[in-house]
């Protein structure tokens, strides 16, 4: 299993929205899923959207992880290493959406 070398980039953040990707919200844009860089808490949409913001945001601001924003999810994926990680960070976004309790 391969190793990740980030993870003294997680910090305690507070997720930049909780309604969905901020970008998209920001220009109408659609997402499929939502990811969170444990980072800085931007919320971006998942390389399934069209727009994969969370990859971009990931590449440009040098934040390579990014923590599933979905219910019931608590994984962490590394952009740089590829790997998904388990890893004990605050999950604000375990909470359902409305209407998917
Ligand atoms: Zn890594
Ligand atoms: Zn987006
Ligand atoms: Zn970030």
């Amino acid at each position: 299993m391969a190793a990740c070398t980030h993870l003294d980039q997680v910090r305690d953040v507070t997720p930049s929205s909780m309604e969905g990707c901020s970008e998209c919200l920001a220009t109408g844009g659609q997402w499929v899923h939502l990811r969170m860089c444990v980072t800085c808490g931007r919320v971006g949409c998942c390389d399934s959207s069209p727009n994969r913001h969370a990859s971009k945001h990931a590449a440009a601001e040098d934040h390579p992880l990014a923590s599933s924003f979905e219910p019931g999810e608590d994984w962490t994926w590394c952009y740089v290493d590829d790997v998904a990680l388990m890893i004990d960070i605050p999950h604000p976004h375990r909470l359902p959406y409305p209407g998917e309790a």
